[in-house]
């Protein structure tokens, strides 16, 4: 099944982030005497980088009543918060629809043989109402017939409600659907779209394109590395985010904002000549230079975080590798003229 594969959990991180994890992960083991196995690893990798907020409130729980991490204990958080929850959620759907189809056809099939049945029946008593004079029994064939009729509607309405059930509950499920694929296509940390999504709108774009100027900006955040360093990896986070919602603020809305790496950032630009791909990432540089983000905890105020940004316009001969390859380059030359820039 292939969306299975596709639900399976992400991590993409950069290694240096991952390096980082590691180095909170292990104490974290040691410390609360659990295995390091490869199931441990992944409850406490979501644990530490708090992508998984139920999955660290039942650790949180586990931990603050000492409750032994065994292999039931693990498999189970493992179970319920890492590898089966979007699937689960999925086969739920899939079971749901199935049913709501069985109902709705087991309705119609009970409806179509009464009305056969009543139609034989019908058919035998004209036969009887052509052949007998006499009017008693005319009068109670016509009640019978009657009592038939009346009994059809009841069952046609009855089918009626069946399938005005089925049809809201699938609504319902159409609605539970397009929850689960929003979740599969959105990184956790933005609300962007996450990198599978960007591999495959930018695919989809390059396809779809004919002619017109199709644009694709990565922007990456500069000396990143010094901000979790100099004011922790929440921090660093919420400095991501804020970027992010630069992104969506000048983006267009026929643009495709996504998350492409830990710290990296990047538009999709169907139907955008350069000069206005430009034009964005100047406003999104200028106003990034300009804001000066506050640590909620106590107001005080950050030093000046800037972003370097690379554009390319799209080649005839463009696949999605080298059309990400000319806007990285973009993006090394803006790194190498100083950061802070726009190139292209
Ligand atoms: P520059 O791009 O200007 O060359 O320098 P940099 O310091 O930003 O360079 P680099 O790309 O090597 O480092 C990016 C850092 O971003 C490394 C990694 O620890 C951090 N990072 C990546 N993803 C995340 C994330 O999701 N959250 C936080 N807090 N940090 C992240
Ligand atoms: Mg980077
Ligand atoms: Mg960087």
């Amino acid at each position: 099944m292939d969306h299975s594969a596709a639900l399976l959990p992400i991590y993409d991180f950069s290694l240096a982030l991952n390096a980082d994890y590691l180095k909170k992960i292990i104490p974290l083991l040691n410390q609360h005497q659990v295995a390091a196995n490869p199931v441990n690893y992944a409850i406490f990798y979501d644990y530490v980088t708090e992508l998984n907020p139920s999955l660290s409130a039942a650790v949180d729980r586990i931990l603050r009543q000492n409750i032994p991490f065994d292999q039931d204990t693990s498999l189970d958080l493992y179970g319920n918060f890492i590898s089966n929850a979007s699937l689960t959620s999925f086969d739920n759907i899939n079971q749901q629809i199935h049913k709501v189809i069985r109902q709705a056809t087991d309705a119609i099939n009970d409806t179509y043989h009464k009305a056969e049945q009543t139609n034989d029946s019908f058919q035998k008593k004209s036969a009887i109402l052509e052949s007998t004079p006499e009017i008693a029994t005319t009068q109670s064939i016509l009640q019978e017939i009657i009592q038939e009729t009346k009994s059809l509607a009841a069952t046609s309405q009855a089918m009626q409600i069946q399938l005005n059930k089925a049809n809201a509950e699938m609504e319902q499920l159409r609605t539970e659907l397009a929850q689960v694929r929003q979740i599969a296509i959105t990184d956790g940390l933005t609300g962007l779209l996450n990198r599978r999504a960007f591999d495959q709108t930018l695919s989809e774009v390059i396809e779809q394109s004919e002619g017109e100027t199709t644009c694709l900006s990565l922007l990456d955040i500069d000396h990143f590395k010094r901000v979790n360093d100099t004011y922790g990896h929440t921090i660093g986070d919420n400095v991501i985010k804020f970027v992010a919602t630069l992104l969506k603020k000048h983006a267009e809305d026929h643009h495709h904002v996504a998350r492409y790496g830990g710290e990296e950032l990047a538009i999709i630009m169907p139907n955008t000549p350069k000069q206005k791909a430009i034009e964005i990432a100047e406003n999104i540089r200028l106003e990034m230079e300009k804001s000066r983000l506050k640590r909620k905890t106590d107001n005080l105020t950050l030093d000046r975080i800037t972003l370097s940004v690379g554009i390319a316009e799209l080649h005839a001969n463009d696949d999605p590798e080298s059309f990400i390859s000319r806007a990285d380059s973009a993006l090394y030359q803006a790194k190498e003229a100083g950061r802070n820039k726009v190139m292209h």
